[in-house]
């Protein structure tokens, strides 16, 4: 471990208090989680600046800014609970929203990252987050309604599956389109879903189908 990484991630929360980000809970958890455990040793220097990194497998671990901010979406949309999270990845973002939310579930596709990232939940003592290999499109059936559900990779359309799986009331937010992407936000009132574009994003593919 790096034996100043409090005060980077302390600097980094700051940072991000800068750029906009407010909910308290949210700024604790990026100042607190030790990021370059969720990343390869040789970026750990690069780890509390404020960008994506690779994580191998053509995948990256998302920028502090992008997940500090969905996260506090979903928390000022009411969210508490239960999460959903699509994308798993190197399972940094699952760390801010185990500080965040009551219970997350996290699916990944990719079993070696997957495997990566109960590890290092574990050695940081989270113990809310249960995690499944899986296709991402299909969500967790057996583990809805949630109130909040959060895709970390980008799909050309809302997966409608999600959407099922949402409680009333609760609330997904989506990177939707290809090369162009938008931040999609979906609020379920009963069966009524409405919808509201809040910025464009830049994420990995949401990859349909098999999983590896
Ligand atoms: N929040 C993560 C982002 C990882 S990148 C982080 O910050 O580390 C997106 C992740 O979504 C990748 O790990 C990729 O393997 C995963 N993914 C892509 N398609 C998926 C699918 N259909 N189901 C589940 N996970 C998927």
């Amino acid at each position: 471990m790096l034996a100043n990484y409090n005060r980077s991630a302390k600097a980094l929360s700051e940072l991000l208090q800068r750029e906009g980000v407010e909910d308290s809970q949210v700024l604790t958890a990026i100042a607190t989680i030790p990021r370059h455990i969720f990343v390869d040793d040789v970026l750990q220097h690069k780890a509390y600046q404020n960008t994506a990194l690779p994580i191998g497998q053509g995948q990256t671990i998302s920028q502090p800014y992008i997940v500090a901010r969905m996260t506090e979406l979903l928390r000022l949309a009411g969210v508490r609970n239960k999460v959903l999270e699509i994308g798993t990845g190197s399972g940094y973002q699952t760390a801010v929203l185990a500080k965040s939310f009551a219970k997350i579930y996290s699916v990944e596709r990719i079993k070696a990252l997957q495997w990566q990232a109960k590890r290092r939940l574990h050695q940081l003592d989270l113990y809310n987050v249960v995690m499944k290999h899986g296709d991402g499109w299909q969500g967790w059936q057996s583990q809805a309604p949630f109130d909040g559900i959060i895709v970390t990779a980008a799909a050309a359309n809302i997966p409608q599956e999600l959407l099922a799986q949402l409680a009333d009331g609760g609330v997904l937010l989506a990177p939707i389109g290809e090369q162009q992407q938008k931040l999609v936000m979906v609020i379920r009132n009963g069966e009524r879903f409405t919808e509201h574009v809040i910025a464009p994003v830049r994420f990995v593919p949401l990859i349909p189908g098999d999983i590896e």
